[in-house]
């Protein structure tokens, strides 16, 4: 080889290098999630608004694996007194996230936010449909503090968040009708606090199992799940069958079972105590 082929043959070793690191590199971002409704907001605006939702989804992975569908990531100025008054996930099809977002607050209060980690979290589960509402609503409001604690966002310690939201709630759980009727109802006479919080507990109790019998934790188990399972399933009855199956266990059939037969004081504790 002369000394000009050699020059030459780098080069193209270079360029043929620096082509598939950009196109991995852009193949990475497009996979996780798409953002639609950028151009109804301000050049700046829009870049705060794209570095926000970056880092939602990076902080989501980071705590919840990485999923298996691209996130469509939906959003719409609309004046308020926070950063993100409104949002939603919309489960028809690929599904997708709704947020309305007020930008004269600026990228800190965004991120400090607990609304988006709390919408990417529902994404992690497959919908459960209006009788398990408080489930998907107890799994998100359990993991948005788990995403935000991980990435160094939460105020306070994880057992004060819990304790702060869950505790109020417990009363209602004082009683002989089971765990799952009551937060149902909680939910259908829209009293979404003590539904989401009451949901929650849920997974404190599924956490805790899991650390006394397999010594992991339920975002580990979460993160393992988006891997192997969660593109095949589509409905709560698949999810519980697949993480007992990753376990080699039943504590998530036995814990749904007892919410739906057992009554409800005898799962909740009447002073909240992790
Ligand atoms: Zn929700």
């Amino acid at each position: 080889m002369t000394q000009s082929m050699q020059n030459n043959y780098i080069k193209l070793t270079i360029s043929i290098l620096l082509v598939t690191l950009s196109i991995h590199a852009k193949a990475v971002t497009e996979d996780q999630f798409r953002v639609h409704g950028l151009s109804s907001f301000k050049n700046n605006q829009a870049k705060m608004l794209e570095s926000w939702l970056t880092q939602g989804v990076n902080a989501t992975r980071a705590t919840l694996g990485i999923y298996p569908t691209p996130l469509e990531l939906h959003i719409y100025p609309k004046k308020s007194n926070q950063p993100v008054p409104w949002a939603y996930t919309q489960r028809n099809g690929k599904g997708s996230i709704h947020f309305h977002v007020d930008t004269r607050f600026g990228l800190t209060k965004f991120v400090n936010d607990w609304t988006i980690y709390h919408e990417l979290a529902h994404m992690a589960l497959p919908y459960l449909g209006p009788k398990y509402r408080w489930l998907s609503e107890g799994f998100a409001s359990y993991m948005q503090y788990q995403i935000m604690a991980k990435s160094g966002v939460l105020k306070g310690t994880l057992e004060e968040n819990y304790q702060h939201k869950i505790a109020p709630h417990l009363r209602w759980f004082n009683s002989n009708l089971t765990a799952a009727s009551i937060a149902k109802r909680l939910m259908d006479n829209k009293q979404y606090p003590a539904a989401y919080w009451g949901g929650a507990y849920f997974f404190v109790e599924a956490d805790k199992l899991l650390t006394l019998k397999h010594h992991t934790t339920l975002t580990h188990l979460i993160t393992y799940y988006q891997d192997c399972c969660r593109k095949n399933d589509h409905k709560l009855t698949d999810i519980i069958r697949s993480l007992d199956n990753i376990l080699n266990d039943t504590i998530f059939s036995d814990l749904l079972n007892q919410y739906e037969s057992q009554p409800a004081r005898e799962l909740y504790p009447k002073v909240f105590n992790q």
